[in-house]
């Protein structure tokens, strides 16, 4: 018997299709010194300015001028690529520095940087959990993908706990083996909803049970706490966190992971993770801009404010529409649509008759059902950009007989 792969693969993209989530990438090329402005290059090939409003680079650090300079800097003084894995030939001053600014920026020991944040979770969390002997996991449920592989990818006992709550968490605990070694994996800013986790209550359960707490920072770092070193910062508990990940591609505006945690942590993971050892390290100049981006990020609180500001004032007008907002504390706008189809047809009404950039978030980012436009407000969008984002979603609400917040 012959097997059809065509029809395998055709059948399944087709499947993607009819359920409206079949993913297109829109070919969105920023100009530099003109975030959140950028050109959009249609299936035709026709250009057309836009407006960016779904950019994780919260704080337009990738265009940040010391930040591009650093980057040229260092490609002209040491070329392009890093030439090797981290053990054969690619480590450099500008890794050590990195990791050096990374450790001191969440007051830990160590710091370990890996090509993404996501390689960061899956390694280290998989690393973990095959290194200490019947290890058990309990993993928030709404954590990130790369948080869910890489616990996959340990192999060891693990329980799912209700999103956000510490008596479900608990409970688990109580009922697990005491003499078994525990980590517990939560985000301090969960990006879809963006809500913000109990880390206090989390720390306190962990501790009770002589468990490891492992935070993703992903989209706090940068954008939280006096310095920027995320919201464990901003309620004072970074030193009660055993591991902190973190991501240098949205606060920080490149791209590239890391955790830090006590040195002997970060020596088991840069010891025995594979996906740290087998891999080439980041260009040096990445980790030269990482190094100048942190720095600002730290030492210039009112970016954080100028978010802040943003975020409220984008609530505000969208509230006053009766716009159907998820209401939360960061600087995280979703605006609900329930409908993946319709989710696609406002994003697309949105770029083409008003130049508006926010792509449909569908399943299986978010559930089935709570299909949403997320919008990310930096503080280079002013007020007649939020205005005309509002007025047109207004518009479209109005056309379209959506619903609104009650
Ligand atoms: C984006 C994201 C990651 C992955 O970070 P990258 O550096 O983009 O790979 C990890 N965790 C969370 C919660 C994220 O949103």
């Amino acid at each position: 018997m012959s097997i059809d792969y065509d029809l395998i693969f055709n059948s399944a993209l087709k499947d993607l299709r009819q359920e409206g989530r079949y993913r297109i990438f829109n070919n969105i090329t920023r100009k530099k010194g003109e975030f959140p402005k950028a050109v959009y290059n249609n299936q035709y090939g026709i250009k057309s300015d836009v407006t960016i409003w779904c950019s994780n680079d919260y704080l337009g650090m990738g265009q940040n001028p010391l930040v591009v300079d650093a980057f040229v800097n260092a490609v002209n003084l040491v070329g392009a690529g890093a030439g090797g894995t981290r053990n054969i030939s690619g480590t450099s001053n500008y890794h050590v520095e990195l990791e050096n600014e990374l450790a001191k920026f969440h007051n830990k020991d160590g710091a370990l940087i890996f090509t993404s944040g996501y390689i960061a979770n899956e390694c280290a969390l998989s690393t973990l959990a095959k290194f200490l002997p019947n290890c058990i996991i309990f993993s928030d449920e709404n954590n990130h993908a790369s948080m869910i592989e890489g616990i996959r990818k340990g192999n060891s006992d693990k329980f799912i706990w209700k999103h956000n709550d510490v008596d479900h968490l608990e409970y688990l605990l109580k009922n697990s083996n005491k003499d078994h070694p525990k980590i517990v994996a939560f985000e301090s800013v969960y990006s879809m909803d963006g809500d913000f986790a109990p880390i206090k209550k989390i720390i306190e359960v962990s501790k009770k049970y002589n468990a490891l707490t492992y935070l993703d920072e992903v989209h706090g770092v940068g954008l939280y706490g006096k310095n920027g070193g995320g919201l464990s910062e901003q309620l004072g508990l970074t030193s009660e966190i055993d591991i902190i990940e973190g991501t240098l591609a949205k606060g920080f505006g490149l791209m590239g992971g890391y955790i830090t945690a006590k040195y002997n942590i970060i020596d088991v993971i840069r010891s025995f993770a594979p996906g740290f050892i087998f891999t080439t390290s980041l260009p040096p100049s990445l980790a030269a801009a990482a190094v100048a981006s942190i720095r600002y990020v730290k030492n210039n609180y009112s970016l954080r404010e100028a978010l802040y500001e943003r975020a409220e004032k984008l609530k505000k007008l969208m509230l006053a529409k009766n716009l159907p907002i998820i209401k939360n504390n960061s600087h995280i706008v979703p605006l609900l649509v329930k409908d993946p189809v319709r989710c696609k047809e406002i994003s697309d009404i949105l770029l083409n008759e008003y130049s508006i950039y926010v792509q449909p978030i569908n399943y299986p980012t978010v559930p089935r059902g709570l299909e949403r436009l997320r919008f990310t407000p930096t503080p280079l969008h002013d007020d007649s950009k939020l205005e005309f984002l509002v007025n047109a979603l207004d518009k479209i609400w109005r056309e379209l007989k959506l619903s609104r917040a009650a």
